[in-house]
């Protein structure tokens, strides 16, 4: 299958994850003009060997010493929409967290992604892309209201453009509980809600009392099984899952690929999307993510039809710009059965 030429879908992307090698050489070229043979890049890519999820968090740290000032921040952002855009990806829900720096307060920085993916969409006039500030859970509930509080001022000035929280960051230590008044007062903002859930063996506690709060879509899902009234709960409430499968597998939280909790998801026809969480950080793209995904489930023509109109249906799109993508999407498979 050429899923290069579908048209795509990606709901689960982090900004500073999403940095191409391209991207990278570009942004140390301008932070570093001086020791530009000296372009780690295996600092930031994870090629083969697994990392637990500490690991992968270190990683990052990579990226965000290159996107810490808005000039660079702005050129990541453009070329992540470009390269999306390349990748033929008609629909993209970008998700950053707001981060102060020594050059840049958080305000700053969630302007500057916004002003950058107005530029970035302009360019690429194919895609169209929308922004989730991320609660990074480690950074406790202070920084949390802030940036909740941040990104409901700055829905005012982009109201198309910001559509929802992410809560993501490495769940140790913390306790969901503490988030769940500033997670309320984001949707009662109007601001739709994709937490990351279930991502860790760590959360298995946490994952019912997540569900009961509830949630637009979840990140990852991949303990959710754990006990039979999570995954019932899940079934019910057919909150979309994001999955994200060589993330799961470059992170170890999931063994082969064959394992992957997407197989049984889809054998219970549970709404699911194909994301890719971090393509720059696990060498990958969405295109290489379906095709992986198709090869290893046998999934036929229409069931990658489903899921991406599954995705379309539980994306932070409106309802105009759904039923635009819908007709995309129909009229490609359409187009493609009689030709
Ligand atoms: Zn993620």
């Amino acid at each position: 299958m050429d899923c290069k030429s579908i048209p795509k879908i990606e709901l689960h992307a982090h900004l500073n994850g999403s940095l191409s090698n391209a991207n990278i050489l570009e942004l140390h070229q301008m932070k570093y003009p001086r020791n530009d043979q000296d372009v780690n890049s295996e600092a930031y890519k994870v090629e083969k060997e697994l990392l637990d999820l500490t690991q992968c968090f270190v990683k990052f740290k990579y990226a965000h010493d290159l996107t810490d000032c808005p000039e660079r921040l702005a050129r990541a952002t453009e070329n992540v929409i470009r390269d999306f855009a390349v990748d033929n990806v008609v629909y993209l829900e970008i998700r950053t967290t707001p981060r102060a720096t020594d050059f840049m307060s958080r305000e700053t920085y969630l302007s500057t992604v916004c002003e950058s993916i107005r530029k970035g969409v302009e360019k690429h006039p194919g895609i169209l892309v929308k922004l989730i500030p991320s609660i990074d859970r480690s950074k406790g509930v202070a920084v949390a209201e802030e940036t909740v509080l941040l990104a409901v001022k700055m829905k005012e000035k982009y109201p198309d453009l910001i559509v929802g929280i992410d809560l993501s960051g490495n769940p140790e230590n913390t306790e969901f509980r503490d988030f769940q008044g500033v997670l309320e007062k984001a949707r009662n903002s109007g601001l739709k809600l994709a937490l990351h859930c279930a991502e860790t063996t760590g959360t298995v506690a946490e994952n019912l009392e997540m569900l009961q709060f509830g949630m637009d879509r979840i990140g990852h899902g991949t303990f959710m099984d754990e006990s039979s009234e999570t995954w019932k709960m899940l079934l019910d409430k057919k909150i979309l899952v994001e999955c994200c499968v060589s993330s799961n597998l470059k992170c170890g939280t999931v063994s082969h690929v064959e394992n992957h909790h997407i197989g049984k998801l889809l054998e219970a026809r549970h709404p699911v999307a194909i994301c890719t969480d971090d393509f720059g950080v696990f060498n990958t793209s969405l295109s290489r993510e379906i095709e992986l995904c198709a090869k290893t489930f046998n999934l036929p023509r229409d069931a990658i039809e489903e899921i991406t109109v599954n995705s379309i249906r539980h994306s932070f799109a409106s309802a105009n710009e759904k039923s635009r993508l819908q007709s995309l999407v129909h009229d490609f498979y359409r187009q493609q059965s009689c030709g």
